[in-house]
C-alpha cells in the first residue's frame, strides 16, 4: 500500500481544542495546569509522562467524564457537533461484562443508543472483523486471552464509528509480543478508518512507534512540558521499529522525558 505521511493536521480544523485547561480536585490537588492542545482530525497523539502527571485526568476531561476547573475545551462546530457516538474510550482493563458474550459486549453502546440486536448485528460483525475476532462473537470473555479481551474492548469503543478514540494505557498489562501485535493492528485500523487517537502510555518506545505527535508531561503540578512530532511515514512496521531513525526519536523523547522527571522544561 502507498506510504502516507500523516496529513498536516494543523491545516485542517482541529477536532477538539483545549485552551489553558486546568483541573483541581476537591482535596486541593492540582492534577493539571494550563494545558493547551489542538487534537487534529486523524492525529495519533500520545500523552507520555511519569505517574501523577495528569495524563488520565486530561483524557477524562476530553471524554467529558470530569469537568475542567479552568480554561476552555471545545469540539469543532460547538457542543452540538459532538454526540456520545463521537467518542470511544478504552481503559487499561478491558472492563467487559463477564456474563455476556462477545457480541453483546460489543453491541452495548448501540443498545444504549436504542439500536435493536438484529439491526446492530452487521455493525457488530464488521467491527469484530476489524479487530480480528469475527469468529468469537459467541464466546464469553473468560474464554479469551488478555490480548483478545482488549480487542473486544477496542471493538466496543469503535462500534459507534467515533471521530475520537481515547485510550488509557490499553496495552500496559499485556506481554511484549501481544503488545506489538496490537500496536500494529491498531495502526492499521486507525489508518483505514481515519479517526483521531489520544493514547496514554508510560512507554517511550510505544509512543514513538504509534504517534505522529507526543505530548510530554511532568508532575506536581501535572502539565505539558514538550511536544515532539514524529514525522515518519505510515505504515510503520518492523523495518521502522529496528531503524536508526526510530532509535534517534526514542533517544530524543527519552531526553525530553528525563527533563520531565527532573522538572526541567526543554527548549527545542
Ligand atoms: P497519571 O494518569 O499521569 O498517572 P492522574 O491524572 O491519574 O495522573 O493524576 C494526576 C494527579 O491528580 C495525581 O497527583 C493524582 O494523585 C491526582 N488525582 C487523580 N484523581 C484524583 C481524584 N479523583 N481526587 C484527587 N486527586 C486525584
Amino acid at each position: 500500500m502507498e506510504s502516507t505521511t500523516p496529513s498536516t493536521p494543523d491545516a485542517e480544523a482541529p477536532l477538539v481544542r483545549l485552551r489553558n485547561v486546568g483541573k483541581r480536585f476537591a482535596n486541593g490537588t492540582l492534577a493539571l495546569q494550563g494545558m493547551s492542545l489542538n487534537i487534529g482530525a486523524h492525529d495519533f497523539i500520545s500523552f507520555l509522562g511519569p505517574s501523577g502527571c495528569g495524563k488520565s485526568t486530561a483524557l477524562r476531561l476530553i471524554a467529558g467524564l470530569t469537568r475542567a476547573s479552568s480554561g476552555e475545551m471545545a469540539w469543532t462546530g460547538g457542543a452540538a457537533a459532538r454526540t456520545d457516538r463521537d467518542l470511544g474510550f478504552v481503559f487499561q482493563e478491558p472492563t467487559l461484562m463477564p456474563w455476556a458474550k462477545v457480541f453483546d459486549n460489543v453491541w452495548l453502546p448501540l443498545k444504549l443508543a436504542g439500536m435493536k440486536r438484529d439491526a446492530a448485528a452487521p455493525v457488530v460483525q464488521q467491527v469484530l472483523e476489524m479487530v480480528g475476532l469475527s469468529r468469537f462473537a459467541d464466546v464469553y470473555p473468560r474464554e479469551l486471552s488478555g490480548g483478545m479481551k482488549m480487542r473486544v474492548s477496542i471493538a466496543r469503543a469503535l462500534v459507534t464509528h467515533p471521530r475520537l478514540l481515547l485510550m488509557d494505557e490499553p496495552f500496559a498489562a499485556l506481554d511484549e509480543m501481544t503488545r506489538i501485535k496490537l500496536n500494529n493492528d491498531l495502526l492499521a485500523i486507525w489508518r483505514e478508518h481515519r479517526f483521531s487517537v489520544v493514547f496514554v502510555t508510560h512507554s517511550v518506545y510505544e509512543s514513538v512507534y504509534l504517534s505522529n505527535r507526543i505530548v510530554v508531561m511532568a508532575a506536581r503540578p501535572g502539565r505539558v512540558i514538550d511536544e515532539i512530532r514524529i514525522d515518519e511515514p505510515y505504515p510503520r512496521g518492523e523495518a521502522f521499529r529496528t531503524s536508526s531513525r526510530y532509535n534517534a526519536h526514542c533517544t530524543a523523547v527519552s531526553q525530553s522525558l528525563h527533563g520531565a522527571l527532573h522538572g526541567v522544561d526543554i527548549d527545542h
